[in-house]
């Protein structure tokens, strides 16, 4: 059973990126300037460590565009569960108090 974050595989990640890239919303093809690896690297970060609303705005408003499809799973090829990932980063962020 998973129980939080440290049983997502995060370990595992080759930051490929292909958790964003084939979104299936379609709701990463731009990301605002920032490089897709940043990104995951970041959305890891924060679901590992928390949300920092100082350094994290950018982050958090492209993980807004995250509705936890889940399709993101199919697509890691190195066993991280990616949709997990995603809703503890939001977790974190929700936590944290920040409004949209
Ligand atoms: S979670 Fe999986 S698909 Fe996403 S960057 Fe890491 S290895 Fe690639």
């Amino acid at each position: 059973m998973v129980t939080g974050v440290d049983d997502v595989g995060l370990e595992n990640c080759i930051y490929c990126g292909a958790c964003f890239r084939y979104c299936s919303l379609n709701a990463y093809k731009e990301l605002d300037g920032m490089e897709l690896k940043a990104l995951v690297a970041a959305v890891a970060r924060i679901a590992r460590r928390g949300f920092r609303p100082e350094k994290d705005m950018q982050v958090k408003e492209l993980l807004d565009r995250c509705t936890l499809q889940g399709d993101c799973d199919r697509v890691c090829p190195a066993m991280v569960r990616p949709f997990l990932r995603n809703k503890a980063a939001k977790k974190k962020i929700e936590e944290a108090g920040v409004c949209d």
